[in-house]
């Protein structure tokens, strides 16, 4: 059967059944019944399912339930779900939204970090650095949006990392430089537009990010009613998501595949590390900042400073302290050139910082932080699937963000390129 077939035939199964929605998805699985009546054959072996593609910033595995996020838990079980998606090391945005987008980990995608050095370059990445966010050479693989257009499928990215540099000089039909002010139903009212077929170049792949859960988690912490409101907010915002789909006839149609990109966990005063304690700041160069905190260090110093570190470790200092060659292979982030010297891996819930900084700053730390060892649940990221190609009410065990390029390629009906996922992820979501 064709996935057009199975999705007429089974279509009641992922009606979106909340509220009002149920009665205007009926209408448009009648309506869809019947006009797809009218395809040949062919047609219905060549049409093919689109794919959007959504992510909430910091949107932590357990944030889901059903007092807080009534509408997703239903959607939830209308699709697939995971408990826990697992980011990759280091659990922050710019790697795990990249991953997510290639397929491969940090070493084999060249985003180690939300900042980084490349000595061979001789230039330095940070997010808030546009030149470098658009310079292509920072980023390895093939992005989802290339190997869809690449084979004649039209991809919109409605901001996603990566998207816009033109990596293999290419760049997807729709893409959009980052700007956190745009409002977010008009993010997802562009991507609709893109996906319908009134666009002039419709798409059959679009992305869509939001970043104000994880700004609050950070702020607020996990469990403030700041925080909780934005977790609120991300409901609202797909139930309106939802009925704008259903309401342009997309929802028979479009497989949505929500994640994140990581959890959150809260951090306090109680639990600092002065970095200044153990070392001389003054003689290493601060790349990223906690919990992963890596430094570059002159070779003339990096010994001594290494072994400083580890004997405040073993003496019970809450972290875990590497050279280069010494992290463990199953972060798959050192065999990079720019993977640091020195990588200072902070406990959970710790912080890392300076002297002068707490002085400087009575409150700080306050709220929510990540960028923890990924193994850790409060890493975990949600991860949920809903479509005319996805069985609906399974649950995932946890798995890894390398793997949802292949489940997005699959969807596309696409081949992947070279990548560290595996489709059997999710064998059994997807129809045989
Ligand atoms: P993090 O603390 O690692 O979760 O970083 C989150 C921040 O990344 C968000 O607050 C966004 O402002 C920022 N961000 C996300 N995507 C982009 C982008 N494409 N370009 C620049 N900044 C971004
Ligand atoms: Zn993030
Ligand atoms: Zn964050």
């Amino acid at each position: 059967k064709t996935m057009r077939d199975r999705r007429i035939h089974e279509s009641g199964k992922y009606m979106f059944s909340v509220g009002v929605y149920l009665l205007i998805s009926l209408l448009l699985v009648t309506c869809s019944t019947q006009s797809s009546g009218d395809l040949s054959q062919q047609e219905l072996v060549q049409a093919r399912s689109k794919v959007l593609l959504i992510s909430f910033d910091g949107f932590r595995a357990d944030y889901l339930s059903s007092e807080h996020t009534p509408f997703l838990q239903e959607l939830s079980k209308n699709g697939a779900r995971s408990e826990g998606l697992i980011p990759v090391f280091p659990s922050k945005t710019f790697p795990n939204h990249y991953a997510i987008a290639v397929g491969l980990y940090p070493e084999n995608n060249g985003i180690i970090g939300n900042s980084m050095v490349d000595t061979v370059m001789g230039k330095s990445y940070s997010l808030g650095d546009r030149e470098q966010v658009e310079n292509p050479n920072w980023y390895e693989g093939e992005p989802i949006w290339n190997t869809a257009e690449k084979q004649g499928v039209r991809a919109g990215t409605m901001f996603w990392v990566g998207s816009e540099a033109p990596i293999q000089d290419m760049r997807p039909t729709h893409w959009k430089s980052y700007d956190g002010t745009l409002p977010d139903s008009a993010r997802i009212d562009m991507v609709l537009a893109w996906l319908g077929s009134d666009s002039s170049s419709e798409v059959d792949f679009a992305t869509v990010y939001f970043s104000f859960l994880d700004s609050q988690g950070h702020r607020y912490g996990t469990d403030a009613p700041q925080t909780i409101k934005a977790l609120q907010r991300v409901d609202t915002l797909m139930s309106y998501l939802m009925q704008q789909l259903a309401s342009k006839g997309l929802d028979q149609e479009t497989n949505i595949v929500l994640v994140s990109d990581h959890g959150m966990h809260n951090v306090s005063r109680e639990r600092v590390v002065r970095l200044d304690s153990f070392i001389d700041i003054d003689r290493v160069r601060w790349i990223s900042g906690s919990p992963s905190v890596t430094l570059n260090i002159d070779p003339s110093y990096r010994m001594q400073a290494y072994q400083e570190l580890r004997k405040a470790q073993e003496n019970g200092a809450p972290f875990n302290v590497y050279m280069k060659q010494d992290i463990p292979e199953r972060f798959r982030y050192k065999n990079h050139d720019r993977t640091p010297d020195l990588l200072l891996l902070a406990n959970l819930g710790y912080t890392i910082t300076t002297t002068d900084r707490l002085d400087s700053r009575p409150n700080f730390p306050s709220g929510g932080a990540h960028g923890y060892d990924p193994t850790h649940p409060e890493m975990h990221a949600v991860f949920m699937a809903i479509g005319p190609d996805i069985v609906p009410g399974s649950v995932l065990p946890p798995f890894e963000v390398v793997h949802v390029y292949e489940l997005l390629t699959h969807l596309l009906g696409i081949a992947p390129a070279p990548n560290d996922g595996n489709l059997e992820t999710f064998e059994g979501i997807l129809y045989d």
